[in-house]
Order: structure tokens, then C-alpha cells, then sequence
């Protein structure tokens, strides 16, 4: 009888096959003492040469498939093997206690392991899994049992597993393994990381429920939604099949348009961009074909840690961003922390309403020394490309002002002090806010361009909290009021002579595209697997046409109303 998991989504993708369970229970040792404490630390240390050996051929095999920063993981692992914490203190362990080896490097791997797992930090509780991986392996030779792999793999398979270490999916061989599912795991972990450069389905966190599927049991992943349905009917099987193949041609197909221009089916041309939080993003927003990177969350290089990152690391990560862009345009956002993004070392006050409260950019004005080491760092790499600049969360003139006033200080500061920054850089601000939105005609005379939050201005304007989901139906991306407010923008851009993008999540949404369009927007940033079905769809969309289209949508009442129009009207 089919039942369905859910979970979540880490790798989009339809896969159909049988359940290969895998497990790699460790091995939990007894206490033991030992006579010789010399013997039983060669001993050990045998192990980790031994180690060395497996982890270095993996890295190879994972930088030639996958590229030098996939491969980074098993530096990682190869450090792990010379971190004194772990080898020093399991030699110790031997020597003081006369402890077993096994046992020795049992107590200090579960110590580290619980110590990382207890941090309130999903990057740091990554590493648990690192630590883990490690001392599988160590194990494995201290007590001469190979370490269980998935390499053996021979025929179409998905797997389940409880989690998958970074060696576990550098080691699928893709010939084989059509997917996989995992009881743990979150869209940040390394498992999801991998699979998504491996362009394989994988749903992550699906819970206990799917610990209790069996081996060789038929299952369908629909990767695209998170779902796992367990031995399901022949009709169920075949409605999949031709899902997977409808899916699979039109990946085919989008992947030609990555070298294409964005331009429209009368000859407009657009600028279709990514949205990313860290540089792990990059892989897929070139792989894509963006035409540049429309915002930048800075917050994510602050948040997962516990201090503030220095401005020598956010220089060299700003302009390895421009570098790899190679000239297209990079609109960096400085911090927006606050709201639903948290940094627990910043140590502010709490904040009833945190969302109207003292976030983004009203932040940065109230602790500029952090405010002005982001700005010398972007001013730093500035001439490694094409770099935008851009204050989020703009409500009044005066904090525009005041925004630029910094800035133009930290340039002049670097400038005395012989640093070259770039003279073309561009200062554009994010229109969230309804009040920036209304007043857009004279906050244009101050910027060189605008980027539209619309995930903030629909919740400003409908009043509805983002994160609560009993006010969901209330973000309304359609609704008249909200197309005239970006209406408003887009109108005040042009008249200013000034770009405008988009960056919030509307930009990517295939019934708004059209009408975005026909606003006169110029730029539409979007998550990266969004740019190819937009690239494809404003193929087929005529900028005049529908210039009078979003007139008349704009004329509408109802978000229902608009939704019907542009479906009828859209060609593909
Ligand atoms: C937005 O508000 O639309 C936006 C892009 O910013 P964030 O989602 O980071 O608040
Ligand atoms: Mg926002």
C-alpha cells in the first residue's frame, strides 16, 4: 500500500527505483586497557597514514568530477587527521590511561561530536558530520573491517540512508544511484550541497517515517517537492514515468539557453541575474547563464559563526565574487540582519515587533563601526569587477544620505591611504519599504538604480507577517495594489533615467515576469534555477504587448483577476 514522506527539497529531480538502505552504524568499542601503550599508539597511527591515503585518492577523484571546491571537504578531513585536539588527544588517552586505541579515539571523537551538535549553529553542526566521517574511517582500520561504501553499487538504485558524509556522496557512482533520500539534513547541509552538483534528485530531512522503509522496496522521489512515495501502484508508476521524462527533456532543453541573451520575442534585451548568500552559490549561477548577480545577502557571511567576519575575510570573498563574475554586474547588499535573521552575538535589545524594529540599514547607521568595515572591504575589491552597491531597507531620504555620507568618507580614507578603489562603482538602494516605494521619484534623483524587495513590500504593504502562515494568503504578489506600487518604481526609474530591478521572489514568478515586462523593468533577479524557464518564457513575450496588457492589469481589483488574464494571455 503507497504511502508518501515528505521532506525537504534539496535537489530538484524525478527519480523512480528501488530503495538501497544504507547504513553505516558505527562501531562502538568496549573499554579496554592495554599492556603496551608504544605499540597501541603505532598502532593508531597507522590508521590515520592509512587514511591519509583513501581521503587524498577521494579528493583527487572529487576535484577531476566535481571541481577544486567540492574537493575542499576533504582537506577539511585530511586536517582533521592533523588537528592536534583530536590526535594529540586520543595519543594522550592511550599513554595516560592506558586506553585501547579504539576506545581512546571513541571517547574524543563522541566528546567533539556532542560539543559541535550542541552549538546553536547549523554550519558548526555541519562539521559534527565531518568529525564523524573521520573517525568511521579511522576506526574502520583499527579494527581491520572496511569502511562501509557505497562504491559497490551495480544496479538503478535510490538510496536511503540516515545521513550521508561528504565521503559517502563523493562516492556514488551515477550510473547507478538515481537519487537519494535522508532522515537528516537541511538544504545547507554537505549531503545537499553535493547532490545539487551533482544535478541528482535528493530530499533531505524526511524524518524517521522513512527509516522504516525497507530495502528493495520500489519507491518514486519527486525531488521537485519533497515527496517520497513508498511501493506505489502501476498507474502511480506510470504517471511518474512520463513526469520524469517531461521533466528530464525540459532540462535538455533549458540548458541550451545558458550561452543565449535575455532578450524578449521583439528584441529587448533584459538582464536576468541570481540572487546568492554565500560563494558556494556561484557553480550554479554561471552554470545557469546569469547575467550577473542582482543581490548579494551579505547577512549569511555573518550569521552560522560567532563573531563579526573581519574586513580582510569579506574582501577576499567580495572579490572572489567579482572575479569569478568576469565583468557582469554584482549588486552587493550591505548587512540586513534583523527580522527573521538573527546574529545572537550582536547582543541587541529584543524587539517586540522585530520586523519594524531596528534592522538592515537602521542598524548599520546605529553601529557604523560595522557598517564601515563592510564598506572598506567592498570599496577594497571594487576594482575586481563590476560592483554595485546597495542599502537595503530605506525609508527616508535622511538615511540614504547619511548611507552615501559614510561611504564617501571610507573612500576618501582608503584613498589617502594609497588603495585604489574603482570610480564606476554604482549605489542603488532596495525599495521595500511602501513609503520608498510612494516617494520612488525623489529617492531616484539620489541613486543609480533600484532593486525591488517585493518579499518585504508585500508584507509592509498587505500588513502581513512573512514568516506567519496563517496571514499566507495574504501575499499576494498580483494584487493590483501591489503591481501599481511597483508600477509607481519602475515609472520613477525611467523618468529619473535610472535602472530598476527586482530581487525579491516576484522577480522569478512566471505570471509576474510578463507583466514586470511590460512595466519596463530591467532587471530580474531570481534564485539561479529560476533564470533558465525565465530566459525561456520572455522568448516568447513581446515587451509591447504587453505594455498594454499590465495597463489593463493594473485597471483590475482583485489578485484572482489579474492571475486569469495573464494565464490566458501568456504564450507558453
Ligand atoms: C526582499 O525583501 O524582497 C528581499 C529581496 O530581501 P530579503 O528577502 O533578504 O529580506
Ligand atoms: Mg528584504
Amino acid at each position: 500500500m503507497a504511502n508518501t514522506i515528505t521532506g525537504v527539497a534539496a535537489s530538484p529531480g524525478i527519480a523512480l527505483a528501488k530503495v538501497f538502505r544504507f547504513t553505516n552504524t558505527p562501531y562502538i568499542p568496549q573499554k579496554q586497557t592495554i599492556a603496551d601503550a608504544e605499540a597501541e599508539a603505532g598502532r593508531f597511527r597507522q590508521a590515520i597514514e592509512k587514511s591519509k591515503g583513501e581521503i587524498e585518492e577521494i579528493r583527487v577523484k572529487t576535484e577531476q568530477r566535481l571541481g577544486a571546491q567540492k574537493a575542499e571537504i576533504f582537506e577539511a578531513h585530511l586536517f582533521l587527521l592533523e588537528d592536534p585536539d583530536l590526535v594529540d588527544s586520543v595519543l594522550d588517552k592511550i599513554a595516560d590511561e592506558q586506553s585501547s586505541a579504539e576506545y581512546a579515539l571513541y571517547e574524543v571523537t563522541t566528546a567533539v561530536v556532542e560539543m559541535l551538535l550542541e552549538l546553536d549553529n547549523e554550519m558548526v553542526r555541519e562539521r559534527a558530520a565531518d568529525v564523524k566521517d573521520v573517525s568511521g574511517r579511522l576506526m574502520s582500520h583499527l579494527i581491520g573491517k572496511p569502511y562501509a561504501s557505497l562504491s559497490g553499487i551495480s544496479e538503478e538504485t535510490i538510496i536511503l540512508a540516515e545521513d550521508l558524509t561528504p565521503s559517502d556522496t563523493a562516492q556514488l557512482d551515477l550510473n547507478y544511484v538515481r537519487g537519494f533520500v535522508t532522515e537528516v539534513g537541511s538544504r545547507t547541509s554537505h549531503s545537499a550541497i553535493m547532490a545539487r552538483s551533482l544535478e541528482i534528485p535528493a530530499i533531505v530531512g524526511a524524518g524517521a517515517a522513512s527509516a522504516a522503509v525497507a530495502d528493495g522496496v520500489m519507491v518514486i522521489m519527486d525531488a521537485t517537492e519533497g515527496k517520497v512515495i513508498v511501493d506505489p501502484s502501476e498507474e502511480v508508476l506510470a504517471e511518474y514515468r512520463e513526469k520524469k521524462k517531461q521533466y528530464d527533456e525540459r532540462r535538455v532543453q533549458l540548458k541550451r539557453l545558458a550561452e543565449q541573451p535575455s532578450v524578449t520575442a521583439d528584441g529587448e534585451h533584459l538582464e536576468l541575474a541570481a540572487n546568492i548568500g554565500s560563494i558556494e552559490d556561484l557553480g550554479k549561477v554561471l552554470e545557469n547563464g546569469a547575467d550577473g548577480v542582482g543581490l548579494f545577502r551579505t547577512e549569511f557571511l555573518y550569521m552560522g559563526r560567532s563573531s563579526f567576519p573581519t574586513e580582510e575575510e569579506q574582501f577576499q570573498i567580495y572579490k572572489h565574487v567579482l572575479e569569478k563574475l568576469n565583468g557582469k554586474r554584482v549588486v552587493i547588499r550591505t548587512l540586513d540582519i534583523g527580522g527573521d535573521k538573527e546574529l545572537p552575538y550582536l547582543e541587541l535589545p529584543k524587539e517586540s515587533n522585530p520586523f519594524l524594529g531596528l534592522r538592515a540599514l537602521r542598524l548599520c547607521l546605529k553601529r557604523e563601526d560595522l557598517f564601515r568595515t563592510q564598506l572598506r572591504a567592498l570599496l577594497r575589491a571594487s576594482i575586481f569587477g563590476k560592483l554595485n552597491i546597495m542599502f537595503p531597507m530605506i525609508a527616508v531620504l535622511s538615511e540614504l544620505r547619511e548611507a552615501k555620507r559614510i561611504l564617501e568618507e571610507e573612500r576618501a580614507k582608503l584613498e589617502q591611504e594609497g588603495v585604489q578603489v574603482s570610480s564606476a562603482i554604482e549605489v542603488g538602494m532596495m525599495i521595500e519599504i511602501p513609503a520608498a516605494a510612494i516617494g520612488a521619484d525623489f529617492f531616484a534623483k539620489e541613486v543609480d538604480f533600484f532593486s525591488i524587495g517585493t518579499n518585504d513590500l508585500i508584507q509592509y504593504t498587505m500588513a502581513a507577517d512573512r514568516m506567519n502562515e496563517s496571514v499566507a494568503y495574504l501575499y499576494q504578489p498580483y494584487h493590483p495594489s501591489i503591481l501599481r506600487l511597483v508600477n509607481m518604481v519602475i515609472k520613477a526609474a525611467e523618468r529619473a533615467g535610472i535602472w530598476a530591478g527586482m530581487c525579491g521572489e516576484m522577480a522569478g514568478d512566471q505570471t509576474a515576469i510578463p507583466l514586470l515586462l511590460g512595466m519596463g523593468l530591467n532587471e530580474f533577479s531570481m534564485s539561479a534555477g529560476s533564470i533558465l524557464p525565465a530566459r525561456e518564457l520572455i522568448g516568447h513575450l513581446s515587451k509591447q504587448e504587453w505594455a498594454s496588457l499590465s495597463e489593463q492589469a493594473l485597471a483590475m481589483s482583485t489578485q484572482e483577476e489579474v492571475q486569469q488574464f495573464v494565464k490566458q494571455r501568456r504564450p507558453i
